[in-house]
Parts: structure tokens; C-alpha cells; sequence
């Protein structure tokens, strides 16, 4: 089967599945449209067609589970500038988040790729829907052209609608990404019901949001944010309906200052400690929501 069809089945079940449901009516005691339902599907031989990253850390299910998604790789440089490439810089940074959440304990880890290879944007949602991650992040660096002043953080989360005409062009340019030699590997979007997987969606997007907000303000002080640093955007990497997660946008490459203190091991340190502290407080909230 073709990974297109297959990740095409896996959004059309959830939605064959509400659908049967919601015909059914409301005999089923299932709180199927309840509030704190996430759809969970599981699809059985996805993890062979998309090889699952290693999860390190406590060798306990019941532990959280953050999927860190370095962007770009390969092929793929993502944003440059003369010096600096940014699928070399957040790969740094996401290996500086991992030990950083190690080395505390207590939170499982899987990384998207900890190596120089391309990676697709729907394979690595995939990824994290296979993996059953609690909590996915995707790092990237942004790049200003020749607006060498542009710098600092932004923390992008999904929105159907972008918000901003320059969230709609980030989304196209981070997009792009899936188009490898003229050859577009992206969208099975018209397979997919939009408004069912909205209602998993819903919560989903809730929690990414309660987690943009935790990095706001636990980097408060210590991260260089951009003026306007918290945005959304329709990002084909935050599409899992069941994993929250955000984007983060660790600063411009085309910035001298923002590219070297990404590039140096203090400043990924200092990325690491912030970003490990968001994530820890977002898991023990959820721990007392439930
Ligand atoms: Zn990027």
C-alpha cells in the first residue's frame, strides 16, 4: 500500500468511525463529542513502512512521551545564510532538548531524525501519531532575506485560517519543503473530512496553545523573542488531529547574533533548559487535568 493511501485511511477511519457513531445517536454512552476526547487511532503496519525512531528514557509507558522534530535535513538546508544552515542549527538544538530532558528524567524522547536526513513533513506527524507522542515540538529557524535586523523567536501554532498574511507565506514556504525534484509528496487534504477531524482537532489545538503559551513565559527573559512571537499558521507538520505540538521558530539564521548564539553550545544550552521547563510544567498540568 501506498504511504499516501495509508495515511489517507488513517484520517478517513477516524471519520468513517464518528461518522457510524453519530448515526447511531445518542443511545451510545460513548462522549464521543465530548470535550476531552481525542480521537487515538492506531494504525497496525505503519510503523514498518515508516521506520519509528528510538524512544529514550525511562523504559515505562505510562511516562510522557515528547516527539522533537529537528526540521528540514538532507537535501533539504532550509533556511541560509553565508555561515549558518538550518538543518544544522536545529539539530543542535533539538539534541541539546534531549539531554536536557534526559539528564531530569522522568519524560520518554524520541527524536524525528538525529542525523543529516530528509524527512517528509506528513512523516513526521505520522511519526508522532505512531509513536503515540503526548506532545510534539518542531524546530526550525527562520530566515529574513536580507532584513539582517529581523530577529528572535516565534512560536507558531496551527490555524486553519492563518492568522496573518505573514503567517500564510511562512506556511507556504515551511510547506514548500514536501515539493523534492518537481515532485510534490504532500497532500491527501481533499481525502480528508475537515470537519470531523475538527472535533479532535478542537482539544488537540488547545493544548498546543496552553503549550506556545508555556514557552512564552518560561522564556521570558532568557530567549530573545521575535516582537510579535506568538503566531499561527496552517503548517503541514502540525497536522497530527491527536498530538498537540507547536512550532518553534528558534530565530533568524540571516541574523548574525540570533545564528551564532543558536549555533554555540551556550546558547543551545540555554534553549534547552527553558524549552525542558515548558515541557516538564505542560505534563504535570495535564497530569492534574486528568
Ligand atoms: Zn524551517
Amino acid at each position: 500500500m501506498s504511504q499516501r493511501l495509508q495515511i489517507g485511511l488513517l484520517f478517513a477511519f477516524p471519520v468513517l468511525l464518528l461518522a457510524g457513531l453519530y448515526a447511531l445517536g445518542a443511545s451510545i454512552p460513548v462522549p464521543v463529542l465530548g470535550r476531552d476526547y481525542v480521537l487515538r487511532v492506531a494504525l497496525a503496519d505503519g510503523a514498518e513502512t515508516i521506520g519509528l525512531p528510538e524512544i529514550e528514557g525511562p523504559d515505562d509507558a505510562s511516562r510522557p512521551l515528547v516527539l522533537i522534530d529537528p526540521g528540514h535535513g538532507g537535501p533539504d538546508l532550509g533556511a541560509t545564510s553565508e555561515d549558518y544552515m538550518e538543518k544544522t542549527i536545529v539539530l543542535g538544538l533539538a539534541r541539546a532538548l534531549r539531554d536536557a530532558l534526559l539528564e531530569e528524567g522522568g519524560v520518554r524522547v524520541a527524536m524525528t531524525r538525529d542525523e543529516d536526513r530528509f524527512i517528509v513533513l506528513e512523516e513526521r506527524a505520522e511519526i508522532a501519531r505512531e509513536l503515540g507522542a503526548d506532545l510534539f515540538l518542531s524546530i526550525h529557524a527562520d530566515s529574513a532575506g536580507d532584513l539582517e535586523g529581523v530577529a528572535g523567536a516565534t512560536i507558531y501554532t496551527l490555524s486553519e485560517t492563518a492568522s496573518s498574511e505573514a503567517a500564510a507565506r511562512f506556511a507556504e514556504r515551511e510547506n514548500d519543503a514536501d515539493i523534492i525534484n518537481g515532485i510534490d509528496l504532500s497532500g491527501q487534504d481533499e481525502a480528508v473530512n475537515a470537519i470531523l477531524v475538527e472535533l479532535s482537532q478542537r482539544r488537540t489545538s488547545e493544548r498546543s496553545v496552553e503549550f506556545a503559551e508555556l514557552i512564552e513565559r518560561e522564556g521570558e527573559g532568557t530567549l530573545v523573542f521575535h516582537p510579535q512571537a506568538r503566531r499561527s499558521a496552517a503548517l503541514a507538520v502540525l497536522r497530527a488531529p491527536d498530538v498537540p505540538g507547536v512550532l518553534f521558530e528558534s530565530g533568524f539564521v540571516t541574523n548574525p547574533e540570533d545564528a551564532q548564539r543558536l549555533a554555540s553550545e551556550e546558547g543551545q544550552q540555554r534553549f534547552a533548559e527553558v524549552m525542558a521547563r515548558a515541557i516538564r510544567v505542560y505534563f504535570a498540568r495535564q497530569l492534574a487535568e486528568t
